[in-house]
């Protein structure tokens, strides 16, 4: 396993290997890796010549009063994991991604407004308006969030020009809008997505995990029970998405959680509402739920 750090030196080695067809699956992650992200180091090892995963803690994805900072980093933990199913880690810096003249504080604080203005003073020009998708669910309450994934995942796609790119359920929101980004923009890629890992207990892992103190642990295991509510009440013959998306926050209140972003029921592949269960009209529909043990965020949906 190689550690590149420059984008140059990894868009060469792809170019190399592309060159001589070998096929590249990709994995993007933050660090601080589990069994989530193994599993999708380990299904790209199965199906591709050549695995290169990243380790990215983006801070154009993070809110002004968001994790970015204490976000937790272990590159060497991360790089032993890694060792036996990778064969590139690419590790860069902010100022590798984002351009010299930037410290991270900065780009997290100041570059969504310096992009809105066109060309401010961090120099970047481009940014990104991710429209519907992005302004529902999680994008309601983290307002420049899916734009900083959908520039970071252009930078990353654009320089390892992957065959296949992974991603997993869990984080239902950003593989819908990732499967647009590389169709509007003509990534000769494709999207894989995998099933949501999870703890004995339901939880699914997640990074962010490490932030919950035994309690809360404890607690977390009822949020997939929630979403099991709500599958019940489909599979019982309820066909009205508020009575479900109630049956599931009561669930949740009756279990100690006081603080939910939202509960909700979207069109799997155009996030748009679902206006009745069962619909011919309707594909696959997700579950999505989004609540708060202490300060901790916790995201997870089911697909029914
Ligand atoms: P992150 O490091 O949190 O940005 O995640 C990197 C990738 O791993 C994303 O595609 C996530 O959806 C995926 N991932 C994170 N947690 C899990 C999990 N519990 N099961 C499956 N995939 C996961």
């Amino acid at each position: 396993m190689e550690l590149v750090t420059s984008r140059k030196a990894m868009r060469a080695l792809t170019s190399d290997l592309k060159s001589k067809g070998r096929k590249i699956g990709f994995v993007p992650t933050m660090g601080a890796l589990h069994e989530g992200h193994l599993s999708l180091v380990r299904k790209a090892r199965a199906e591709n010549d050549v695995v290169i995963v990243s380790i990215f803690v983006n801070p154009t994805q993070f809110g002004h009063s968001e994790d970015f900072a204490k976000y937790p980093r272990d590159p060497g933990a991360d790089q032993a994991l890694l060792e036996p199913f990778t064969d590139y880690v690419f590790y860069p810096s902010v100022a590798e991604m984002y351009g010299e003249n930037k410290s991270e504080k900065s780009i997290t604080h100041e570059v969504p407004v310096a992009i809105a203005s066109g060309a401010g003073s961090s120099g970047n020009f481009l940014n990104f308006e991710v429209g519907a998708l992005g302004k529902c669910l999680c994008g309601l309450y983290r307002p420049q969030h899916f734009e900083g994934v959908a520039l970071v995942l252009s930078k990353l796609l654009n320089i390892i020009q992957p065959d296949r790119v992974y991603m997993g359920q869990k984080d239902f929101q950003q593989t819908v809008l990732v499967k647009h980004l590389i169709a509007e923009l003509f990534f000769e890629t494709d999207l894989v997505v995998c099933p949501t890992v999870r703890e004995k207990n339901g939880l699914a892992m997640s990074s962010r995990n490490v932030y919950l103190n035994a309690e809360e642990r404890g607690k977390a295991a009822f949020i997939y029970q929630a979403l099991q509510q709500g599958k019940k009440l489909v599979e019982s013959g309820q066909k009205d998405p508020q009575k479900i998306i109630a049956g599931v926050k009561s669930f949740l209140n009756d279990h100690g959680f006081d603080k939910i972003d939202y509960v909700d029921l979207r069109e799997g592949s155009s996030l748009w509402e679902v206006l009745e269960v069962g619909s011919e009209k309707n594909g696959k529909i997700v579950l999505a739920l989004a609540v708060f043990l202490g300060k901790t965020r916790l995201i997870d949906n089911i697909v029914l």
